[in-house]
């Protein structure tokens, strides 16, 4: 473990840097030189803070991964990783809520072309039956004038005569037929 200038005993403010002794440290976050550890009881109460120690390490690379994460020598690595992963992590949140709030319009846009097309049919049907019954109509007027009773139509004069018919948006409109009369 790297030595840093700032580690030193809490009871008697040794610094690791200075001496090539060894230093522990202790449950409590407390750090002790190999001299001051005489005064913890047989390593019990730590004289710096009176907590009981649970444990203490001396200051190596044997130390457990979560007590070396305690004297890193860059800590400030942790916030540059911190905000990367945060930064990354909310860029991919925000896409997702981007895309799906875009299928929520697309799917409003949807409904309201298809209503748009569900009227236009409706118009459409009707139109096709004003024109289905004029036709009947027409066909109708034909074969009356054609066949007039008691006579022959091979006989009877052709004439124009000007109709009435459904036209676009309930607009009547006149239409020129060919009709036999009398
Ligand atoms: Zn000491
Ligand atoms: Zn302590």
């Amino acid at each position: 473990m790297a030595t840093q200038r700032w580690i030193h005993c809490g009871l008697c403010f040794q610094l690791v840097a200075k001496k090539d002794i060894k230093f522990y440290h202790l449950s409590c976050l407390d750090v002790l030189c190999r001299a001051c550890m005489v005064k913890t009881n047989r390593g019990t109460v730590c004289p710096v803070c009176n907590a009981s120690i649970r444990k203490f390490t001396e200051l190596s690379e044997c130390m457990s991964q979560r007590e070396k994460v305690l004297y890193h020598p860059a800590p400030n690595e942790f916030y540059h990783i911190a905000c990367q992963t945060l930064l990354f992590q909310q860029r991919h949140r925000q896409g997702l809520v981007k895309a799906i709030l875009e299928a929520r319009h697309s799917l409003r846009r949807l409904d309201q072309l298809e209503a748009q097309i569900h009227q236009k049919v409706v118009e459409t049907q009707r139109r096709y039956e004003n024109l289905r019954s004029f036709r009947r109509n027409l066909q109708d007027n034909m074969r009356k004038t054609m066949m007039p009773a008691g006579g022959s139509s091979a006989c009877t004069p052709l004439r124009i005569r000007k109709v009435r018919r459904p036209g676009t948006q309930g607009h009547p409109m006149e239409v020129c037929v060919f009709v036999y009369v009398a």
